[in-house]
């Protein structure tokens, strides 16, 4: 079952780093418009940007169900892959 409350095809920014290198997801932020950032933690230029659904983020990473219940405006960082998420305003 979808884990989010947002409609499936709420918009999430991602990094190429992550969809199309592997890198893991570490940094993660629910915007006060109720649409989601899933970075890699690396710096970003404009051309290092995408943007799928959300529920095309939770296909490529399961692992993101456990922001389901991240506030708007909070924001969650990992230190990898297997460490657990770490909150914050
Ligand atoms: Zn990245």
């Amino acid at each position: 079952m979808f884990p989010f409350e947002n409609r499936e095809n709420a918009a999430a920014i991602t990094c190429t780093h992550v969809l199309k290198k592997g890198q893991p997801i570490l940094y993660a932020y629910h915007d006060e418009d109720d649409d989601w950032q899933f970075l890699c933690g690396a710096e970003h230029g404009e051309a290092d940007a995408m943007v799928v659904s959300l529920k095309e983020m939770y296909e490529h990473d399961p692992s993101i169900a456990d922001l389901a219940t991240l506030p708007m405006g909070m924001y969650a960082e990992r230190t990898s892959k297997e460490e657990a998420w770490k909150q914050d305003s």
